[in-house]
């Protein structure tokens, strides 16, 4: 999904074919590289600056040995000096000065790549290997000469456009040809861009117009004017977003009729005495959010966000137990079999651990999509009657064949794992509801979404968070080990079985090597069980296995009579065997963050010391040899990943890396769909531009929840606009 752009007038949705400059050939691959009309290009933004207070002169770059710099010069030479290494040595010269940019990859390519006469902007790391300066696998930004004066003599700040191998192919490079096709346009067709923010904001934040903003944000006149320009932008993009989403969640949840439960409850209250432990504040203060959302006439739209560990399961059987004490059906849906076995059998426990409890009658039952067909030919019978309360279950419980009795309360336990569509397809089976109105729905997720994210993300969900570990816990050890500690490792292993403790070891799964990977944790399997540790229970638990297997070697891993279970990632999210006090992790470095951080958080909850260990290749950390920047930044990626696993267990503090690492957009693992593209604002360095826009949003509608006033006519267009291309706009519809 793109983000919005505010409303055009014709010309602007001209295509970009008919501007000067660009042919039918350039047309065809602008428009595949999603750049369509005259408009979009006015929006395709510069992806950074080539600022001259920036640039270091060749011959001042003594002062910065070893650190990064960005210099500009004209090619002189391109030579392969004859010698030890073969390698290409291309000399700048910038008027006082030289610089020498290196190059071992690649020798034979780059040789071609260069011409004497041409000028460079070229950024890396300084050194000094002789007297004169040279960097090695500069990263290079082309320029044009007349450009390059221009730029050096007036001081000016040049635009760098994204760009890639289609789009410099028809001459759309980084800089000469965008810069060209985009000065033009933007200097023609921008101040045809309406404004649209109400004046009272414009003049609160001080925001310079709208088509100022588009000129300066590609052709700065100073930085001053180029910080003003992006502050506005990264603000319209935003604010746009929330409105829609608050619209959206206005249209589809706040003006439906929902449940108002009775919250008193007698089933909650014998649950409570039924638990082995006291709740901590922080699980008696999200309870209390809840059922206040639950008690309301309005549809709970609440997300649940606490660490791994944190307790969120019993928050969310005391929600189910009030909503099946009022007469409905609650549906708990997971991302994994496992999952819902573990869960299904946690709660069958404790409904039977009292016999208060038990004598409810509570009937909950399984929903697979593995189980056998008469099986499930019954299950869905029971909750098509109402035969059943609780209802357990993977997507399985999304498919066309379930319809619910009287479907009251919907939890989704590790929602990053489900698509947005499928949070809304799970609400759509309430339709059947006598009263026709709309079931509460309680999110619930391990992963810590850092607030800002969370805001554009489930900017329509009202977010509580366990902030707050029970008492009992101790933090996980977490320590890198290499091939050659192998040995100690097992050892290590042995000492902690003796204790009776249990252990993870967990094979990465790779989609394109799935077959191989399995191999990897079949082989280790074999290899325990026959040699190091024969005298050991070892189980193995993988994915291709069936439902039945599967919970029947989680039974046997919970139930302690497994010790060590090889397995995949299968059990990264949910899984909860207390005992279980190691969880080793093999091939670290191809885990991403979120998934060590969830892997991790299989272990340490219980009152047991316990222990993580991430097992990687010495090269993420003593990699010496001479590597391409692409090569490098991975290798310093992946150092960063495992070493920030080892320095902290803040889920927060992890996923704010993460974010920082993968971007907004991947954050999930993998692209979730209604997950907004966003232009220009950053929603990690942005945070607080995300906040003004959220509460700008929430002040128009609050005195404006149609957006009919005068002054809000521009606004509403837009947004209208974006609404009908979008059904589902990242939100529960
Ligand atoms: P998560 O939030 O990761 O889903 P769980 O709900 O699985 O965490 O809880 C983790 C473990 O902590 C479970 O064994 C659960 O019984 C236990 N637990 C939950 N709340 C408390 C508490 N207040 N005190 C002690 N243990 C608790
Ligand atoms: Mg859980």
């Amino acid at each position: 999904m793109n983000s919005s752009i505010p409303v055009a007038e014709d010309t602007l949705k001209t295509p970009v074919q008919f501007l000067k400059g660009i042919g039918p050939k350039r047309a065809a691959v602008l428009q595949s590289n999603g750049i369509e009309t005259v408009r979009d290009l006015i929006y395709y933004f510069p992806r950074k600056y080539l600022d001259r207070s920036t640039i270091v002169p060749f011959r001042q770059m003594t002062d910065y040995n070893n650190q990064i710099v960005t210099g500009i010069g004209t090619v002189v030479s391109v030579i392969i000096p004859k010698g030890r290494k073969k390698r290409l040595v291309v000399t700048l010269n910038d008027v006082r000065g030289v610089l020498e940019c290196v190059f071992f990859q690649g020798v034979d390519y780059w040789a071609k790549a260069f011409e004497v006469g041409e000028v460079l902007a070229v950024s890396g790391k300084v050194n000094f290997y002789g007297p004169k300066p040279s960097i090695v696998h500069p990263v290079i930004d082309r320029l044009e000469n007349e450009q390059s004066m221009e730029f050096i003599n007036t001081g000016g700040i040049i635009p760098v456009y994204p760009s890639n191998a289609e789009l410099e192919n028809v001459g759309l490079t980084r800089h000469g040809g965008f810069r060209k096709i985009i000065r033009h346009t933007v200097r023609k067709h921008a101040h045809e861009i309406k404004e649209y923010l109400p004046a009272s904001v414009i003049d609160r934040y001080k925001f310079i117009s709208l088509s100022k903003a588009l000129n300066e944000i590609h052709f700065p006149h100073s930085k001053e004017s180029l910080s003003d320009a992006q502050r506005r932008l990264k603000f319209d993009e935003l604010f746009l977003f929330q409105l829609q989403l608050l619209l959206q969640r206005k249209l589809h949840i706040d003006s439906a009729p929902g449940i108002s439960f009775a919250i008193e409850s007698a089933y909650a209250r014998s649950l409570l005495r039924a638990l082995p432990f006291e709740l901590t504040h922080a699980q008696k203060k999200v309870i209390k959010e809840i059922t206040n959302d639950m008690r309301a006439a309005t549809p709970m739209n609440r997300l649940l966000q606490g660490d791994v560990g944190s307790g969120k399961t019993v928050v969310a059987l005391l929600a189910a137990l009030v909503a099946v004490e009022n007469g409905y059906q609650v549906a708990l849906m997971v991302p994994t079999e496992i999952l819902a076995e573990q869960h299904y059998r946690t709660i069958m426990r404790l409904l039977e651990s009292s016999d208060d409890l038990d004598n409810f009658r509570i009937r909950i039952e399984l929903l697979l999509g593995a189980h056998l067909l008469t099986h499930k030919t019954r299950v869905l019978e029971n909750i098509a009657n109402g035969n059943v309360d609780i209802v357990v279950g993977t997507h399985a419980l999304i498919q066309k064949k379930v319809s619910f009795h009287k479907l009251g309360l919907i939890i989704i336990d590790e929602q990053h794992r489900f698509g947005v569509l499928q949070r809304a397809e799970i609400r759509g089976k309430a339709a059947r509801d006598p009263d026709n109105a709309v079931p509460d729905l309680l999110v619930m997720t391990a992963t810590p979404i850092p607030r800002t994210l969370a805001m554009t993300l489930f900017g329509d969900l009202d977010v509580s968070v366990i902030d707050e570990m029970p008492k009992n816990r101790k933090p996980v050890k977490t320590y890198l080990r290499f091939e050659e500690d192998r040995a100690k490792l097992y050892a290590f292993m042995k000492d902690q079985v003796k204790m009776q403790r249990q252990i993870y070891i967990v094979f990465p799964l790779v989609e394109e090597s799935e077959k191989l990977d399995l191999k990897a944790a079949s082989e280790e399997y074999e290899k325990f069980r026959t040699g190091i540790f024969t005298d050991l229970r070892i189980g193995l638990l993988h994915g291709k296995m069936d439902a039945l297997e599967k919970d029947e070697i989680m039974m046997k891993f919970k139930e302690g009579k497994i010790d060590i279970l090889v397995t995949t990632i299968v059990i990264e999210v949910g899984i909860d065997v207390p005992n279980a006090t190691v969880m080793i992790v093999e091939h670290a470095e191809r885990f991403g963050l979120s998934q060590l951080h969830q892997l991790r958080g299989r272990v340490g909850r219980g009152a047991d010391q316990s222990y993580c260990i991430l097992m990687t290749t010495k090269k993420f950390f003593y990699g010496g040899r001479e590597v391409n920047d692409e090569t490098k930044e991975l290798i310093s990626m992946t150092r960063k990943r495992l070493q920030t696993m080892c320095a902290t267990s803040d889920g927060f503090v992890i996923s704010e890396v993460d974010l920082e690492i993968r971007g907004p957009g991947d954050f999930w693992g993998t692209k979730q769909h209604g997950f907004p593209e966003l232009r220009i604002a950053n929603l990690l360095t942005d945070s607080e531009i995300v906040q003004t826009a959220r509460h700008e949003a929430q002040e128009i509608l609050l005195h404006d929840p149609q957006l009919r006033k005068h002054e809000h006519f521009d606004v509403r267009t837009i947004v209208e606009g974006d609404l009908r291309n979008k059904v589902l706009l990242g939100t529960v519809a």
